[in-house]
């Protein structure tokens, strides 16, 4: 597991009084913007809750040694609001309601050549003890799919290791 690198992920969450966009995910690939895509989650899930308010999400991963990940909230509403002018001229700070900046260390594994010889297996050498993980998913990328099928799959190698003896039952 120690030999598996991971990118960290800072996402900045905007809950806007109106719609952005039509689009759920808008892939950016503009030397102008920092960040590679949008994702309106309202236009997947319009949240009728919401009253036609509108969340976005701009995700953006990097290396813990990034200048980036140690920069303050401030500095992501500042480049990310004139990034989102520049995508929709029409855009207004005023649309914004709420804010927000989530860090998240290791959300993304580096898959490089041979990972899966690298990938940790879900019996761990330790009896009793099962992990899952995002690295797991590989070759696909991470879905909540992927963890929910990794769940399963772990749910009846512990079944199976009870059925043969293989791990002390706690009641
Ligand atoms: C930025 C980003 C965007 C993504 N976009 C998508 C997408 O669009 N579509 C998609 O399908 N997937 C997406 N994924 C992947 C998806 O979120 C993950 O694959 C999925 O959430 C993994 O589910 P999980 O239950 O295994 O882990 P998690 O969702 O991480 O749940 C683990 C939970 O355990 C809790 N926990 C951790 N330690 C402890 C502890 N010691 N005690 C108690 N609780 C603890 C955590 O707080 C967390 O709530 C995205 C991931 C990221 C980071």
């Amino acid at each position: 597991m120690a030999s598996i690198q991971y990118l960290n992920v800072v996402c900045v969450l905007f809950e806007l009084d109106r719609p952005f966009s039509n689009n759920f995910w808008l892939n950016v690939n503009d030397p102008r913007v920092s960040f590679n895509g949008i994702v309106e989650t309202t236009n997947l899930n319009p949240r009728p809750d919401l009253k036609g308010k509108s969340l976005i999400y701009i995700p953006y991963y990097m290396s813990r040694d990034n200048p980036r990940w140690s920069w303050g909230d401030s500095e992501f509403y500042n480049e990310y609001i004139s990034a989102l002018k520049l995508i929709e001229p029409n855009f207004n700070e005023t649309w914004i309601l709420r804010r927000h900046v989530f860090r998240d260390v290791n959300a993304q594994a580096v898959c490089r050549v041979g990972f899966s010889e690298i990938t940790p297996k879900m019996r761990t050498p330790i009896v009793g003890l099962y992990i899952t993980d995002s690295a797991q998913y590989y070759p696909e990328d991470r879905t909540l799919s992927a963890s929910v099928r990794l769940g399963s799959i772990v749910a009846g190698i512990v079944d199976r290791d009870l059925q043969e003896s293989q791990i002390p039952v706690l009641l």
